[in-house]
């Protein structure tokens, strides 16, 4: 987190599902929703913050332009819809926008974008220099070219990859519901308000989020909000959920955000401490005496503890191939302060087909005494890595010494199977 108290400029990545923006039976365009969205996103800007909206609604537009009451079966027919629908959607934004001389900039992504570190990197000084030009840029997957494998999924992974990108201090997920409750407030009306998650690790007891995707428009529920807010978290970033219909709470939230002092760690963790049923209870005669909305917010892992970028696309941005399995001394060694490099003799076995330098999956297990990997115990998934080696030569080289790497390969391309700027792991 920057120290936002001294210059009061947040970055505020805003995402809005299909459901916000178009009618889910219709498939009209909800205007209001968006002309309230856009007067919002110029009150923040003049207000000195940056803004960027994620909007889903491209297939919506696209079913809608073309008068289809139902998304296609074939990829193909989908994708050719997509590229309708955004064009339209883009247009809709900006012309909105155009009312107050707010310039718009679309980006379309996909997985593939992100899949090179200086790709990774160049995406994240173009939306930073649009930020720092003045323009809201507006993103969106790009459905028209991404299949399966290279797809974020859903537009709330997508908001969180892109809030992590740039480092913004605050993610609003905007959806249906004004918060998250204990159960679905639909059907139970004991359901109780989550204000407040301060470490979402530790799990969100007695919470229902089995819901699944509540529309037909749109991909998401509640657990890709849960999914995204984790990411999100551990990057940094204040992740809120409200509802899309009041798009006017998100500057009364930042306001609230700011009282909080989110940015003094220690502050933090004396506010949320103790007793989380008590602390919903305590949040919730707050925000009613201070006139407040109602939302929920997940406080990001402080400074000491969130994913730096590389770490951050290593595990998020990154798909992995394949695995390798270390034994505990190597996961000891790789995880502590001074994180070593990953050497040969760390790896028990390697599992799946893989070049040098794609992404695996790090998993521990135990060895046994002949070297072989102990099939009684369950191999624990605890990170990330791209390796110096292709799966083949790790398969000749695991166990041995890095000076006997040359002898049993013919070559000797690094001492590490990982560098350690090539290690991730998830904070704990
Ligand atoms: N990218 C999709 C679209 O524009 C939406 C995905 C989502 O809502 O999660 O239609």
């Amino acid at each position: 987190m920057k120290n936002a108290n001294e210059s009061k400029s947040y970055t505020i990545v805003i995402k809005l599902g299909s459901s916000s923006l178009v009618d889910e039976k219709t498939k009209e365009p909800k205007l209001a929703i968006m002309s309230l969205i856009v007067e919002t996103v110029v009150k923040l800007r003049r207000m000195g913050h940056k803004v960027i909206i994620v909007s889903s609604g491209g297939i919506a537009v696209g079913l809608r332009t073309m008068r289809l009451d139902k998304r296609p079966k074939h990829l193909a027919e989908v994708q050719a819809i997509a590229a309708i629908g955004q064009g339209r959607l883009i247009g809709r934004w900006d012309l909105l926008f155009s009312q107050f001389d707010q310039r718009i900039a679309q980006i379309l992504l996909t997985r593939n974008d992100i899949l090179d570190w200086t790709q990774y990197k160049n995406a994240q000084n173009t939306i930073n220099e649009l930020l720092n030009m003045g323009v809201v840029p507006i993103v969106n997957e790009n459905d028209t070219l991404s299949v399966r494998e290279i797809k974020f999924g859903d537009n709330d992974t997508l908001s969180a990859i892109t809030s992590a990108l740039i480092r913004a201090d605050y993610l609003f997920l905007l959806t249906d519901v004004d918060c998250l409750y204990t159960d679905n407030p639909r059907t139970n009306p004991d359901a109780m308000p989550i204000l407040v998650v301060p470490d979402l690790s530790k799990g969100l007891p007695g919470v229902n989020t089995t819901g699944g995707s509540g529309s037909d428009v749109g991909t998401g529920g509640m657990e890709t909000k849960l999914v995204a807010a984790d990411l999100a978290t551990n990057a940094g970033v204040h992740t809120l959920i409200m509802k899309s219909d009041t798009p006017a709470n998100i500057g009364k939230i930042v306001e609230y955000m700011q009282t909080l002092g989110l940015d003094d760690e220690n502050k933090i963790r004396k506010a949320y401490d103790g007793d989380l049923t008590q602390l919903q209870k305590r949040e919730l005669e707050k925000l009613k005496a201070l006139n407040v909305p109602l939302h929920t917010k997940f406080i990001a892992n402080d400074n000491k503890h969130h994913l730096k970028n590389r770490e951050f696309w290593i595990l998020h941005g990154l798909v992995s191939k394949g695995a390798i399995v270390i034994d505990q001394g190597a996961y000891a060694a790789l995880t502590r302060k001074n994180k070593a490099g990953l050497l040969p003799a760390g790896v028990i076995d390697v599992q799946g087909t893989f070049h040098e330098l794609e992404c695996v999956d790090i998993k521990v297990g135990k060895k046994l005494p002949d070297g072989t990997l102990d099939p009684n115990l369950p191999l624990q998934t605890v990170g990330k890595a791209r390796c110096n080696y292709t799966s083949t030569e790790l398969s000749k080289i695991k166990g041995l010494h890095s000076d006997q790497i040359e002898e049993e390969l013919g070559y000797n391309d690094s001492e590490y199977v990982a560098h350690r700027e090539n290690l991730a792991f998830p904070p704990r």
